[in-house]
């Protein structure tokens, strides 16, 4: 295909038209760096159904995009602490969840892979939609389902497309952070309304827990609902807080931090100096001292759990 072709192709989008895998393929490729509108909603994703239609994926707000960060990073920290070295993707990473022998497109908003599975994929596989179809064993889709309609759809989703028989996911979490309502689906039983409380992840993640406190930390205050007149104190305290932190003086300190001579200087911070624990962290491992968490926890994890690899 030229470049004309290519252009041609997402200005002209049919949403009743089916598209090759191909098509497809390169449509997403150049929403990365261009975007269009539908319906007056911006879209910079498709997912594709099994009759080669593309489904548009509106772009999710922050507040949204901000769990799925947080969800991440705790399945993160289980997949490195715990030694899984398994392989995680967020809301862009597309499967194949090949529904009914036909492809079916979709990116969970945090889906998990076991290495061995990962490993075994062709480079066709990990680079392209074309190849024998895979999926996650473990997805995660965060929305607002407080609308029936959409917990319908997203409802039918997981148990159609998700857990299609040809489809290795066999544990799934519908997560709406808002209204505080967790769905858990397991391979072969009924989705179960879980609760807004601790879920853990079965004999699919074993060991893992979903810390549900930590995603209410995320999204914290509850924002007023179209007052725009009460909102002026909003946003403006905490801005005011943040000329404190990026001062030049510390910047110009910060290439030499590492040495522990300057510890009293570096736990300035408010919350860091009251904490005195944080000093002098020994590692249990070795001989080792630090002065915060973030270089102790990142030295255990490079050193300790994963052994980073000396060129
Ligand atoms: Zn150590």
């Amino acid at each position: 295909m030229n470049v004309s072709g290519q252009k041609m192709i997402l200005e002209n989008l049919d949403l009743d038209l089916s598209y090759t895998i191909e098509e497809f393929e390169l449509i997403n490729k150049q929403l990365k760096t261009s975007s269009i509108e539908i319906k007056g909603q911006p879209i910079d994703l498709f997912e594709l159904n099994e009759n080669g239609k593309l489904i548009p994926m509106p772009q999710v707000t922050v507040e949204f995009e901000a769990v799925v960060g947080e969800i991440a990073r705790q399945l993160g920290n289980w997949n490195v602490w715990n030694r899984q070295d398994g392989i995680i993707t967020t809301s862009q990473g597309g499967y194949d969840f090949n529904v009914g022998g036909q492809r079916k497109i979709d990116a969970p908003d945090v889906a998990f892979l076991s290495r061995e599975v990962y490993d075994s994929l062709t480079k066709q596989q990990r680079r392209t939609f074309q190849g024998p179809p895979f999926s996650p064993i473990f997805a995660v889709k965060v929305a607002d389902i407080s609308k029936q309609s959409d917990f319908e759809r997203l409802d039918f989703k997981i148990k159609n497309d998700y857990f299609a028989m040809e489809s290795s996911v066999r544990l799934a979490w519908l997560i709406d952070p808002v209204n505080k309502k967790l769905h858990l689906y397991r391979r072969g039983m009924r989705r179960y309304p879980w609760g807004w409380r601790d879920i853990g992840g079965d004999d699919v993640l074993p060991g893992f827990t979903l810390e549900v406190w930590m995603i209410d930390e995320v999204i914290k205050k509850e924002l007023e609902s179209g007052s725009s007149g009460s909102s002026e104190g909003q946003g403006l305290s905490e801005m005011q807080e943040l000329p404190e932190r990026s001062e030049p003086s510390e910047m110009e300190e910060s290439p030499e931090m590492s040495e522990p001579s300057e510890m009293e200087e570096s736990s300035e911070g408010s919350e860091v100096s009251e904490e005195s624990s944080e000093s002098n962290l020994d590692c249990p491992k070795c001989d080792e001292i630090f002065n915060n968490y973030y270089d102790f926890m990142k030295h255990v994890e490079s050193e300790h759990i994963r052994r980073r690899r000396r060129v």
